[in-house]
């Protein structure tokens, strides 16, 4: 068996120098790091992507060359893990579930760490030996039983455009508030085969991409001219309202004309509620009117990374196709 660790940055990659300060290292100083990679039943190879980089500087880009990577890797390995900083890994991850596409068919484990490997005590050599072995996971007739890209942290396995980051302090800096956990390591490893994401094996990738989202917050007090400002004035073509509980807005008179008017504009408009864990249904408070009345979509349960994201790539379609792909799962990212 062939793993393939891609290698992003984060603080996963991170050694002390001499001095005390902590640098990136590169990838074949991750061997001296992790020596037990040897102790592994199958072939680790690793390849950086360009310099590595704190997780806040990857974008649109980065993504693209991610998947990239892994496509041109996909029939020498069995697996990838990539490494990656935890503070856009659930974006990445996101963005590495919808373009792949279900004929990529491989197991794909995000993992990082929230202390370095080059200190003693980091949670980053047992999150990455994990997750080569999930990556490893074959059902009875040797084929991969993870066709989905993952996102492996402490000791859990999640659907890797479910989760979010929600500690910066925790070692389980990761929760999936819409969608049950699909493993759990301790003393086995668990996978539950029924919660996995049966792609379509025949799904192309998606590669075209419209960086042009913004997202608006609405909170109380917010004035007209604040939210006009993402809306009508940014020049966004896509915008991810993040709406109040079960979907619900305030009952400011101006509301509907500037969601109206954005809308009349061309500008596509999407809500996912402030609340991690997301109502099963419309909201049927009067405040969540005004919302629906505008025809803003329906998220399903899905992230704010990964409605981001998607509306990203929903843009690039025609504008036609673009409800139609907003409204349907691409990758197990909605209900
Ligand atoms: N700032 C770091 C990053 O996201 C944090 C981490 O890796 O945990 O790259």
């Amino acid at each position: 068996m062939k793993l393939l660790i891609l290698y992003t940055g984060g603080t996963i990659g991170m050694v002390t120098q001499r001095d005390g300060s902590l640098v990136p290292f590169h990838a074949e100083a991750l061997r001296a790091n992790v020596p037990d990679l040897t102790r592994l039943q199958a072939e680790v190879d690793c390849l950086s992507l360009g310099q590595p980089k704190d997780s806040s500087d990857l974008g649109p880009g980065d993504w693209r060359a991610m998947a990239d990577a892994l496509w041109v890797a996909r029939d020498e390995y069995d697996g990838f893990v990539v490494l990656h900083g935890t503070d856009t890994m659930a974006y990445s991850a996101s963005a590495l579930s919808f373009m792949l596409g279900g004929s990529f068919g491989k197991p794909v484990v995000l993992t990082g760490s929230q202390v370095p490997l080059g200190v003693l005590r980091s949670d980053g050599r047992d999150n990455l030996l994990t997750a080569l072995e999930i990556a490893m996971l074959r059902d009875e007739d040797g084929a991969p039983l993870l066709r989905e890209v993952t996102v492996f942290f402490e000791n859990r396995l999640f659907r890797g455009n479910r989760v979010y980051k929600n500690s910066a302090r925790q070692f389980d800096a990761f929760l999936s508030p819409n969608y049950p956990e699909l493993g759990r390591s301790g003393v086995e490893l668990v996978l539950h085969r029924e919660r996995l994401w049966q792609p379509d094996l025949g799904e192309g990738r998606r590669s075209a991409l419209n960086p042009n989202v913004a997202v608006a917050t609405l909170t109380p007090g917010m004035t007209e001219s604040a939210l006009g400002a993402t809306l009508l004035r940014s020049s966004a073509e896509g915008v991810i309202v993040q709406t109040l509980g079960s979907g619900n807005a305030p009952a400011w008179p101006w509301l509907a004309a500037v969601l109206d008017e954005a809308a009349a504009s061309g500008v596509r408009l999407a809500h996912v509620s402030q609340c991690r864990v997301a109502s099963q249904s419309p909201s049927n408070y009067a405040s969540g009117k005004v919302i629906q009345d505008a025809g803003v979509w329906e998220s399903g349960g899905m992230t704010l990374e990964a409605a981001v994201v998607k509306m990203m790539l929903v843009l690039a379609l025609r504008a036609e196709a673009q409800p139609g792909a907003w409204s349907t799962s691409w990758a197990g990212e909605r209900d």
